[in-house]
């Protein structure tokens, strides 16, 4: 087992491919995680290795102290670092290989590719803190053998993709993974920057864009964008969170292309089970169902399956879905139904000719620019502060964004704590995408059922009334 947690770089996919071909299993964890949410993260997966970037080497080996599961810090994107156990990357090929023509005789050992795991990915899912998502060979194949299918990926000559997306969560990861398996040029950009994105565009004459839809936003309404000349590019796809009707059409415009075709997946099945078709379009559609892919819409209470036309939980089954959570059997359990179907916790419905529209979430997850954002990982913390009786935290909508954290707060008796001192207590302890943009309401109670969960959508109500009060 090994972690890689970096800067999008190119010597990332270095220990990837080298995992895939001698049977190992990578974790990617986020670089933006703060110490507690790195720890929960290597908790799960307990690597022997650490394959990280210069920047992020002085977590590990401060961690290495405490986690005795880490045997080796390994730095990939600096040829002159090292000593102190801490190998780089070229001098531990070297000394791995030392002058044994291993390499040449080096042939991959079979793997059962239906259930050997090659990467173990973070999602929260439905409910509760991240868990590890066991991604198998086979999601990996079906999801390569997508790509080169023309009815979902317009197969451009000279294609040259753009990665810019982390290479920690699974839309990034595949979109470098699958220009490597294509042989198709990949341009990599270590950290999001407007005019340097733009630049790099004109510059590489990037072919294929894969968007989120606050990078859209962007490029549907920045004047900078007038600035450069984005004519290369042919294929915009987007997904990880809604694209409004009215930023697609900017976005179309803007670029002169005739579709941007919105796909939608989530980590739990290798990302994309759905696109629009190459070539069709359809207002805020996601497109149709992949193919090996099974769809049930699924009524919340009575499981039954739905017609066209009905909103229900969006279920699927096929190849390209995890081989569970790892070591959480409990977790796993409640995410399939008992035939096997998995439970994504989206609502959506398919129309007369089977396109896919996502209307909403049953699931608590909030989600930040793209961003996974699980509330009970906020309110847990939140409660750790002694001002705080009780908890809650929702996602308030937000036209960039997407959505933005916010939580609701009971104040314990006697004490006064403000607004920014919540928000605050927060920003300390979690990554940047995490922290309370959407803002602290404070109340007398949390809506609860008689288990003592979150009655959330009594919670969203509330929020629609305070934010027509804005
Ligand atoms: P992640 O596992 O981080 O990729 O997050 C997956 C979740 O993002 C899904 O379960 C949906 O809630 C949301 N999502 C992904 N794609 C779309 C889309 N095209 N439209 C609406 N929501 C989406």
């Amino acid at each position: 087992m090994v972690a890689i947690s970096s800067e999008n770089c190119i010597e990332f996919f270095i220990p990837i491919i080298a995992a895939m071909y001698i049977g190992a299993c990578v974790a990617p964890i986020s670089h933006n995680y703060t110490k507690n949410e790195t720890i929960h993260a290597l908790n799960i997966s307990r690597p022997n290795v650490i394959f990280c970037s210069q920047q992020e080497s002085s977590k590990y080996i401060d961690m290495k102290k405490e986690l005795n599961f880490i045997e080796k810090i390994i730095i990939i994107d600096n040829p002159k670092s090292g000593g102190g156990g801490i190998d780089s990357i070229n001098s531990f090929i070297e000394r791995s290989l030392g002058k044994s023509d291993l390499l040449y005789k080096f042939e991959p050992d079979a793997v059962d590719v239906d259930n050997h795991v090659s990467f173990i990915l973070y999602s929260s899912g439905t409910t509760g803190l991240p868990k590890g998502v066991m991604i198998t060979d086979r999601n990996v194949l079906t999801k390569f053998m997508h790509g080169d299918d023309p009815r979902l990926l317009l197969q451009v000559e000279d294609r040259c993709t753009f990665g810019f997306l982390p290479f920690f969560h699974a839309y990034g990861l595949f979109v470098g993974l699958s220009s490597i398996y294509k042989k198709t040029k990949i341009i990599v950009l270590r950290k999001f920057e407007e005019n340097l994105f733009l630049r790099i565009i004109e510059k590489y004459k990037i072919t294929a864009l894969p968007l989120v839809p606050p990078l859209a936003v962007f490029l549907a309404k920045s004047p900078l964008v007038n600035k450069y000349d984005l004519s290369s590019v042919v294929e915009v796809g987007c997904g990880a969170a809604p694209l409004s009707k009215e930023i697609e059409e900017l976005v179309k415009k803007r670029l002169k292309i005739k579709n941007i075709q919105q796909a939608y997946g989530l980590t739990e099945a290798t990302l994309a089970l759905m696109g629009m078709p190459v070539g069709e379009q359809r207002h805020g559609s996601s497109g149709k169902i992949y193919p090996y892919i099974t769809c049930k819409v699924r009524h919340p209470e009575t499981g039954k399956s739905l017609g066209p036309n009905q909103v229900g939980e969006l279920c699927f089954k096929g190849p390209l879905i995890m081989k569970g959570y790892y070591g959480d059997e409990q977790s796993t359990r409640n995410t399939f139904t008992s035939d096997g179907w998995l439970l994504t916790g989206d609502l959506g419905y398919y129309d007369n000719e089977e396109y896919f529209y996502i209307v909403g979430r049953l699931k608590e997850l909030i989600k930040y620019k793209g961003f996974q954002v699980p509330p009970a990982e906020l309110e847990k913390i939140l409660l750790t502060n002694p001002e705080i009786k009780d908890a809650a935290v929702v996602g308030l909508p937000d036209e960039e964004a997407g959505e933005l954290p916010l939580a609701f707060i009971v104040k314990n008796p006697n004490f006064n704590i403000t607004e920014d001192e919540v928000k605050q207590f927060v920003a300390k302890r979690v990554s940047p995408q995490k922290r309370l943009r959407g803002g602290v309401i404070f109340v007398p109670e949390i809506p609860k059922n008689p288990s003592g969960k979150i009655l959330r959508r009594k919670l969203q109500e509330q929020l629609t009334k305070y934010k027509s009060k804005l």
